[in-house]
């Protein structure tokens, strides 16, 4: 017999998990089976975040998103007193002069303000003063710095109202919540091998579906056998086109490789110095640091005493039409070449120190880096996070849940509302994204 559940829910991401608990939530007698092909919730993309949480984005759709989300998070920590260990240590985005001044920071700038996102602008001395091991000056005749394209630091945008989190935990806490109020149970280890495209109705003939025929995705195929759903919903990140692509429906996502890498600073005094920066928050360690060049971001990590390293590279780091698995091996070389030489310019504290440990995964890109969350032929696909999407889970959640009930608007948490379609592809309404790290 073939089992049916009203909605089935693939992947167990922070996407698929948050949409799992809230369509539950607003919909409590549906049955809802979450389903991963990965032994446990959240091992995949979640896993290898930094689960840095910023509002500062220029795209309004994006400050409402994560403002949203970030404003939830707080409510679980503080509110329901369920720990994410989430610090509100800030970002600080270190800028030249010549960014500072670059149109694309102005509108940034406007766009948050008009937004009633705070944010503080720091300038070279106050900063020297904060932090006194970063190099904000090269000297004119240092061919390293001309060499590797090195900028000044004259300028910082602060946000104080983002932080980190552990993404573990994000996830624990909606698959719980989930749980508690589901009557099925997830399934692990169960890999979708394809999505199940129906004709609606049936006519019960051979090579069905024809093409004056409505077409609906039905359920999901797995080596376990099939499984039956009104309603599919896709959360498998850089994964989505190997479903999609099959069925014919588009998905306008494509991945790229990032990659973490961690240095101790337990025993190393110019390092312990640095990770328990203080004056910019009361969380009392340094803000999520993004360097002026080559997209190299530092974040601490108080609870492990240590350092995460970070890089956004762009131009040459390949996309991928999906995640494969090589993108889940870190690159040493990439380290000690690309992203070591420049850190250790601005922050001589870490000279000669090498990482313990390194991770990678994916993001998954949009083509305006903001997300899409969308319905076609009864799948609710959403994906495009764009490497935030940690930051912006709950309120993606809820657009989906949204969608799913049919509802014209989608409140996010806090009570601000956006249209459904706003995510949608074909009435997409959003600005580009243009920060992106
Ligand atoms: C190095 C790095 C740093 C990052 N830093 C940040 C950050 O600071 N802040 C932030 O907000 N975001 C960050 N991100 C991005 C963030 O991790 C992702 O946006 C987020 O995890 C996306 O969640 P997801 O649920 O879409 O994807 P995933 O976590 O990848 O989940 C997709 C799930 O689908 C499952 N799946 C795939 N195919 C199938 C199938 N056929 N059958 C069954 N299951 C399937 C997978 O097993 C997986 O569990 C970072 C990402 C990386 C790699």
């Amino acid at each position: 017999m073939t089992e049916k559940f009203d909605i089935i829910v693939v992947g167990a991401g922070v996407l698929g998990v948050a949409a799992a608990y809230h369509l539950q939530k607003s919909s409590p007698n549906k049955s809802i089976l979450l389903v991963d092909s990965q032994p446990e919730a959240g091992q995949a993309n979640t896993a290898m975040s930094a689960a840095a949480v910023r509002n500062m984005f220029s795209s309004t759709t994006n400050q409402l998103l994560t403002d949203s989300s970030i404003a939830f998070y707080r409510h679980i920590q503080e509110g329901l007193g369920f720990d994410l260990t989430m610090h509100m240590c800030g970002y600080l985005w270190l800028l030249s002069a010549g960014q500072f001044k670059a149109p694309s920071v102005k509108m940034w700038m406007q766009r948050m303000e008009k937004s009633d996102i705070h944010y503080q602008v720091y300038e070279q001395e106050e900063l020297q003063k904060l932090i006194p091991g970063m190099t904000t000056k090269f000297s004119d005749d240092d061919e390293e710095a001309q060499l590797m394209n090195l900028n000044n630091i004259d300028y910082a945008l602060f946000g104080s109202e983002c932080g980190v989190l552990d993404p573990d935990l994000l996830v624990k806490f909606y698959k719980q919540e989930f749980i508690k109020l589901s009557k099925v149970k997830p399934r692990f280890s169960l890999p979708v091998t394809s999505l199940l495209l129906e004709a609606k109705p049936s006519l019960g003939l051979p090579g069905e579906p024809y093409v004056w025929q409505d077409k609906r995705v039905t359920g999901v195929r797995t080596p376990k056998g099939d499984i039956h759903a009104e309603t599919v919903v896709l959360a498998v990140g850089p994964w989505t086109n190997s479903l999609l692509d099959p069925v014919g429906i588009s998905s306008f996502v494509k991945a790229k490789k990032r990659q973490l890498f961690i240095i101790p600073a337990s025993n190393h005094p110019p390092l312990e110095q640095l990770l328990f920066t203080k004056g910019f928050s009361k969380a009392g360690f340094l803000p999520f640091t993004i360097l002026p060049s080559a997209g190299v971001y530092v974040r601490a990590v108080p609870e492990e005493k240590s350092f995460w390293i970070g890089c956004a590279d762009k131009v040459g780091r390949a996309y991928k039409y999906v995640m494969e698995e090589q993108d889940y091996k870190a690159e040493r070389s990439y380290f000690e070449e690309s992203m070591y030489p420049v850190l250790s310019k601005y922050f001589p504290a870490f000279q000669n120190v090498r990482p313990v440990n390194s991770f990678a995964g994916s993001y998954c890109y949009s083509f305006d880096a903001l997300p899409f969350v969308y319905e076609q032929a009864g799948v609710i696909v959403a994906t495009g996070a764009s490497g935030s999407g940690i930051m912006k889970a709950d309120a993606i959640a809820r657009m989906a849940d949204a969608l799913y009930r049919g509802e014209k608007e989608t409140e996010l948490y806090g009570g601000q509302k956006m249209p459904t379609t706003a995510l949608t592809i074909s009435d997409r309404q959003v600005e580009v994204e243009r920060v992106i790290i």
